[in-house]
C-alpha cells in the first residue's frame, strides 16, 4: 500500500547548521508523487496539482573500491524524493545510464553515445509535456561530464517543445557549501564529496575499509584542474586510457576524509535549493 502524504514535512537532521526553504503543504494530491506508483488518472489528477516534474539522471560506472557502479543514479534519485517530500512537483524513474567513455577502463561501467543520450533523455521529457507537465528538472548525479549533454536538451525543451527545462547538476549547488566544510583539496571522482552523499544516503552501500586515497603528483594544465570544484576555465575532457593512468582504484581524491555529516550538509544544501526553483516554478502569483 503505497501510503506517502505530499506535503508532509520531515525535519532533516543537523538542522541547526543549514538554512532551509519554506515549502507549502500540499493537501489534496494522490497518495504518492512517483509516477511510477501511479495509475494514469492518478498521475492525471495529480498534474492538476502540480505541473513540475523532476527526473534523476545518473550513471552506471565504476565508483573505486569502496562505493558501487551506482552512485551516480542513487545520489540525484535519494535527493528528488527528499524534494518531492517537500515542495509540489512529481518525480519519474530514473535514467541510471549516461555518457561515462572516461570509466570504461573498469568493468561495470556502461556508456552511452551523446547523441543517443540526448536524445533519450529529451524523448523522456517530451513524453511528459503531452501529459501536461511544464516543468522539467534533469537532476543530473553525473556531475561536470555530461552537463553538455544535458544544457542541450534543456535549450531543445524550451525552444523547439515549449516546456521550462532546467539542469540541475547537483556539484553546482553544493559547490558553496563544499568549498567550506571540504576537508581534502581533491575531490574528482568517488572520493570525498561523493562518498559523503553516500554516507548520509545509502550508508549501508559503502565500503570504508576499503576506500583509499589516490593523489595525482602532476599539476594540471593551465586553466584545468583535476578537482569537481577547480578551476576549469576551459572544457576538456579525460579519456579512459588517461583515466587509468591516474587511478589504479578508480577513484581521484581521498574518500578516507568523507563523513556523513558533510554529506548530509551537501545533500540538504541541494534539497533546499531545489525546493526553492519548485516553489517558485509552482507559485502561481509568478
Ligand atoms: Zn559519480
Amino acid at each position: 500500500m503505497l501510503i506517502r502524504k505530499i506535503g508532509l514535512e520531515e525535519e532533516p537532521p543537523n538542522s541547526s547548521e543549514i538554512t532551509y526553504v519554506q515549502t507549502r503543504k500540499i493537501t489534496d494530491m494522490p497518495e504518492s508523487y512517483e509516477i511510477a506508483e501511479l495509475t494514469w488518472q492518478e498521475l492525471d489528477a495529480a498534474i492538476e496539482e502540480t505541473s513540475t516534474l523532476l527526473l534523476p539522471i545518473g550513471s552506471t560506472e565504476q565508483h573505486g573500491h569502496h562505493l558501487p557502479l551506482g552512485v551516480d543514479t542513487y545520489m540525484p534519485e535519494a535527493i528528488c524524493r527528499r524534494v518531492a517530500k517537500r515542495s509540489s512537483c512529481l518525480l519519474a524513474p530514473s535514467i541510471p545510464y549516461g555518457v561515462s567513455p572516461h570509466h570504461t577502463f573498469k568493468p561495470g561501467t556502461v556508456t552511452v553515445e551523446s547523441e543517443t543520450f540526448r536524445r533519450y533523455v529529451r524523448d523522456v521529457c517530451r513524453s511528459a509535456g503531452e501529459w501536461g507537465i511544464e516543468n522539467v528538472l534533469l537532476v543530473n548525479g553525473h556531475y561536470l561530464v555530461q552537463d553538455p549533454e544535458l544544457e542541450i536538451v534543456v535549450r531543445d525543451l524550451r525552444i523547439e517543445h515549449d516546456m521550462r527545462a532546467f539542469h540541475v547538476p547537483l556539484v553546482t549547488l553544493f559547490e558553496d557549501v563544499a568549498r567550506e566544510i571540504r576537508r581534502t583539496e581533491l575531490s574528482f571522482h568517488a572520493s570525498e564529496f561523493e562518498t559523503s552523499m553516500m554516507l548520509a544516503l545509502f550508508p549501508d552501500l559503502v565500503s570504508m575499509d576499503r576506500a583509499k586515497a589516490t593523489s595525482i603528483d602532476h599539476e594540471p594544465l593551465p586553466l584545468t584542474d583535476y578537482d569537481a570544484l577547480g578551476d576549469n576555465q576551459v572544457g576538456w575532457a579525460l579519456s579512459a586510457e588517461e583515466m587509468a593512468e591516474l587511478t589504479s582504484t578508480g577513484n581521484l581524491g581521498d574518500p578516507t576524509a568523507a563523513t556523513a555529516e558533510t554529506g548530509e550538509k551537501l545533500v540538504e544544501t541541494v534539497v533546499s535549493k531545489m525546493c526553492s526553483l519548485v516553489d517558485a516554478l509552482e507559485d502561481p502569483e509568478r
